[in-house]
């Protein structure tokens, strides 16, 4: 299972041979374990860096919060009654809530600009809006996922997010890797797991639990993460994540695949407050995989976040793959004349038309270093800039949320306060100061993006996405 169950009001008890296995395992760490449930989840923010800085973030920011220690991005919110799911500045793509645990994962991947990272298993795109925040459009994200309806919400918290370099795919493992092996600098297996450190945050997820289940999850985890370890290129990372305290599906799946998959070796990550090291000795009693300590436990007793597992592992350096061709596709004439106008008579700053491209009715802007993707199942190929509609164009939510309020040619700013901005996310339409010409308005919230109007005399018409308008 994921951590997706919604809180339910009376929780389900902690599963018992949960309790029994995990006090068996902490001893005489036991109690202040057990107690951590009687304390609520900490809920974290994480900033988008591509919008703004923690310092600009932290002048503006309407909710109560704290840094979170050793993550610049990341802070710590103070329980009270504001929303911040439901606030105009989360619509603008300026935060990403998460659970803090979670953020370390992206913290030991470590993204670099310029890098070419895949996240594996990304939906609904906690860690991928955090590796594009940190490799500043520069570089490639391909961010996949295997289930059909997870792999929407995936690409609406991206569009959401605004990046310029990233790919979505919606593929199983073993394909990509037949795809594109030895690639990427970098693998995020960010593996589906049984979900045992969720069960404070979601208590749902306890009902949802068995043993059964954990040990079906320990044998997926297994083949997810042996059919990615190809796609690593000689001398890269390959990070091991879940949300469960379940040895069999972290220490235990680690053992397997060091023993079935030859060139990795764990490596040993930077200590940081509330890391805890892996447990060998829960999987091997006689510790034969000393290594397994450099694996990273976080618990729920120690740390302000869940509980979470973390491996690094690297390929042995080798002889690079022969890089697979670059994306080329064909951007016909009629589109390419409507893209040209409204580039036009709306940006500032267009996107590179070198890399523009048109996939069925639709433009995107590629990422200089995606591969040629043919054959594979591609939700988008790069940055989405809009549609084509008879024999016109309409800019995408997606175009929107990646610009500056520089790079538009009309803006109508509002304060966050205000009631209009609060109309504009419900869908109405905006009556429109005299002055300026009729054309595609960037509505923004305190100089960020919020979406796309259309002025058309003295009216804002609202192309506010109808599936994401608030009532
Ligand atoms: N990385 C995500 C984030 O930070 O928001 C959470 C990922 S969730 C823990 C695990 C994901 O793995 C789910 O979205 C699930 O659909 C996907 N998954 C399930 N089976 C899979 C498989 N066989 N191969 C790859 N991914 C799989």
């Amino acid at each position: 299972m994921c951590p997706t169950a919604a809180p339910s009001p009376t929780p389900p008890p902690l599963p018992k041979p949960f309790l029994a296995r995990m006090a068996t395992l902490l001893a005489g760490a036991f109690p202040a374990f057990l107690a951590s449930y009687d304390q609520p989840a900490t809920a974290g923010l994480r900033v988008n860096s591509l919008k703004l800085s923690p310092a600009q973030w932290a002048a503006i920011s309407p909710f109560g919060q704290t840094s979170l220690p050793g993550l610049p991005e990341g802070f710590l919110l103070v329980e009270d009654e504001t929303r911040p799911g439901k606030h105009p500045y989360f619509a603008a793509g300026l935060y990403y809530l998460q659970d803090p645990s979670a953020m370390m994962v992206t913290a030991l991947l470590d993204p670099r600009p310029g890098e070419i990272i895949l996240d594996l298993a990304a939906a609904p795109g906690g860690k991928a809006t955090h590796i594009a925040a940190r490799l500043q459009n520069q570089g490639l994200l391909v961010a996949n996922e295997i289930h059909p309806q997870r792999v929407w919400a995936l690409a609406q918290n991206l569009e959401r997010w605004g990046a310029t370099n990233v790919a979505i795919t919606h593929e199983t493992p073993e394909r990509l890797a037949g795809r594109w092996p030895g690639f990427f600098d970098k693998v995020l297996v960010d593996a589906p797991c049984s979900g045992e450190g969720m069960f404070r945050k979601l208590p749902a997820a306890r009902a949802e639990w068995s043993p059964e289940i954990a040990a079906g999850c320990a044998l997926r985890q297994h083949a997810i993460l042996q059919a990615a370890a190809p796609l690593v290129r000689p001398g890269g990372v390959l990070i091991y994540a879940t949300c469960t305290f379940n040895p069999a599906e972290n220490e235990g799946v680690l053992a397997r695949f060091l023993a079935a998959v030859p060139g990795f070796a764990l490596e040993a990550v930077e200590a940081r407050p509330g890391f805890a090291p892996g447990r060998p000795d829960w999987v091997t009693p006689d510790a034969a995989l000393p290594a397994l300590s450099q694996a990273v436990r976080l618990w729920p007793h120690e740390g302000p976040g869940e509980g979470h597992f973390i491996a690094c592992l690297r390929r042995q350096p080798g002889p690079p793959a022969p890089r697979p061709g670059a994306a080329t596709r064909p951007f016909p004439r009629p589109a390419g004349t409507l893209w040209a106008d409204f580039c036009r008579t709306s940006l500032t700053t267009p996107p590179d038309s070198g890399r523009v491209t048109q996939v069925g009715g639709y433009l995107y802007e590629l990422p200089p270093d995606l591969p040629d993707w043919q054959g594979l199942r591609v939700i988008r190929p790069g940055r989405w800039l809009g549609e084509l509609k008879k024999q016109r164009f309409e800019p995408a939510h997606a175009l929107a949320l990646s610009l500056t309020a520089t790079q538009a040619r009309r803006v109508l700013n509002f304060p966050a306060g205000e009631a209009a901005v609060r109309a504009y996310l419900r869908g109405e339409a905006l009556p429109i100061p005299a002055g300026g010409d009729d054309g595609w308005t960037l509505v923004t919230v305190d100089g960020f993006p919020l979406g796309w109007g259309k002025r058309v005399d003295h009216l804002l018409k609202n192309h506010y996405p109808k599936g994401l308008r608030q009532p």
